[in-house]
């Protein structure tokens, strides 16, 4: 049987899509230093779980920004700033060689679709030469999300939020256990390194095993297993996430973390420099295929219809070579498909955001709505298989009034972040009096967060209203367009736009999580 053949993403378009960001130099230099921690950390990440489309454009991306970008920011000379920036910079030479170590992965992958699709054609012009001709126009259009393109094995959010949960529960713990945990004695590194990024496949499989009770989840690991057949047998190209441990390359340390300070990756001396300079001497100019930025794409009808073809009907084709790269019993690991899309048509990973969570933090709020006091929390959690998981609500030092919230120590919030590893993934807060609306104010602060994360969300609790509650995001454009470049900082103040906020959980991209463990963080002092 011929079976599907997705199309996976080249170098050249993946580094086109890495340019394709805004860079907007009135919003704070401290939240562009978060942004840029925060895509280090997500290609950390997708690197680990062998995403190498994703993980190549946020280096990509993370690149364009600190080399490009940062320095031409109106703070980038404060004082204030310096260190951060010079701790971003430290880390471009770690990166341009993941960046060379990925590049020749997705190369492979890319081509090996290629000449799958050239033989898929000669078979096919064998019997039909015009109706091979009119599929080639047809059936694989450009993808556009590196995150999943290619790969035919994504889950829908929608249907899979309880093995979601479990499948999160699981690897945070693995992912802690990794962190806190000091290298064993005996354990050597190469092992340790399998340990540290094993098995979400595995851990997948294991939590079926061990409660395949309901019925959702038969039917998941049915279409997971016919997933993997298809793999196994008909598919002659890898795709992101199949685990071949005995041929591929041990990925790279990216980024490392350690405490609270940056520790950089050892640059590998065996590997040959292309350019026959020293790693001190190389910069950002020699980014594998580093291109000009593109013009936004106008893609949104695609994306909407996904980057994976649908089911065709079996054709009577000659039977294909044996695959050429794909180990028998490499079992392919899965990623989550984007569940919502912006206005622009950029797709959004689903947020999995814990079921009363929002009593959990009201409660720790309490004490300032009773003083008609606003409160404010951020939402932190963590990246997984292209899903984000809320897991906790972080409550920093702020100063509050009936109406504005403000944190007053970042430095604190972002070193417990630091430490724990968690990704800012939105706030919540707190209208004592008021009603379940998003403020001027509340905009503002939203633009920032939304530029450092196009999922971020804000959750507004009004307790004594109803609504009293709501989950929302800028709409991009026009919301976030409009934010970003209103100078007006008064409490309430009208911008240009109507439809300026939109709300994001389902059918948007946040899907509240039954059973998800999570805990509030209280950092006030
Ligand atoms: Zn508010
Ligand atoms: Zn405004």
């Amino acid at each position: 049987m011929a079976g599907q053949i997705a199309r996976p993403m080249n170098i050249k378009e993946i580094a086109a899509k890495a340019q394709d960001f805004e860079f907007n130099q009135f919003i704070a230099m401290k939240y562009w230093l978060r942004t840029a921690d925060t895509l280090l950390r997500e290609a950390h990440i997708y690197e680990q779980e062998e995403n190498d489309q994703q993980a190549y454009l946020l280096l990509m991306r993370y690149a364009a920004l600190v080399a490009e970008k940062l320095p031409l920011h109106p703070s980038a000379k404060d004082p204030e700033y310096r260190k951060g920036i010079k701790d971003l910079n430290k880390t471009l030479p770690g990166v341009l060689d993941a960046l060379t170590a990925l590049k020749p992965r997705i190369t492979a992958r890319y081509d090996a679709w290629e000449r799958a699709l050239e033989r898929r054609r000669d078979a096919s012009m064998a019997l039909s030469y015009e109706r091979s001709r009119a599929e080639s126009q047809t059936e694989f259009p450009a993808a556009s999300d590196p995150a999943v393109a290619g790969n035919t094995t994504t889950l829908a959010a929608a249907e899979n939020s309880e093995l979601a949960v479990k499948l999160a529960h699981k690897e945070i713990r693995r992912r802690d256990a990794a962190r806190r945990g000091p290298r064993q004695v005996g354990v050597s590194e190469e092992e340790e390194h399998e340990r540290r990024t094993a098995g979400i496949w595995d851990d997948w499989e294991a939590a079926l095993s061990k409660d395949s009770s309901t019925q959702d989840e038969d039917e998941v690991r049915r279409n997971m297993e016919a997933s993997r057949r298809r793999m196994d047998g008909a598919h002659d190209i890898v795709p992101d996430g199949v685990r071949s441990r005995n041929t591929r390359p041990r990925p790279l340390p990216i980024v490392p973390r350690s405490g609270t300070q940056y520790r950089y990756p050892s640059i590998n001396r065996s590997q040959p420099y292309s350019y026959g300079e020293t790693p001190e001497s190389r910069n950002i100019s020699q980014v594998p295929e580093y291109t000009p930025p593109t013009p936004p794409p106008k893609e949104r009808f695609q994306d909407q219809m996904g980057d994976v073809p649908p089911p065709r009907p079996e054709k009577a084709v000659p039977a294909l070579p044996p695959a050429e790269a794909a180990s028998p019993k490499a079992p392919p690991t899965f990623t989550f498909r984007p569940s919502a899309y912006l206005e622009n048509g950029e797709p959004l990973r689903t947020v999995f955001l814990p079921q009363g969570i929002r009593q959990e933090f009201l409660k720790y709020a309490e004490p300032n709505t009773r003083r008609n006091l606003e409160t404010c929390g951020m939402l932190c959690g963590t990246l997984i298989s292209n899903a984000l998981f809320i897991s906790q609500v972080v409550i920093p030092d702020q100063k509050s009034t009936s109406d504005t919230c403000e944190t007053t120590d970042d430095a604190a919030f972002f070193g417990y972040c630091e430490k724990e590893d968690l990704l800012q993934l939105g706030w919540i807060h707190t209208h004592p009096t008021q009603s379940c609306f998003m403020s001027s104010v509340d905009l503002h602060t939203h633009c920032a967060y939304q530029m450092m994360m196009k999922e971020s969300i804000a959750i507004v609790c009004a307790p004594s209203k109803n609504p009293s509650w709501g989950v929302f995001r800028l709409t991009d454009p026009p919301g976030k367009q409009a934010v970003a470049k209103c100078r007006n900082t008064g409490l309430f103040h009208p911008h240009s736009e109507d439809n300026i906020y939109t709300d994001a959980l389902k059918p948007g991209h946040v899907f509240e999580a039954d059973g998800m463990e999570f805990s509030v963080v209280d950092l006030r002092t």
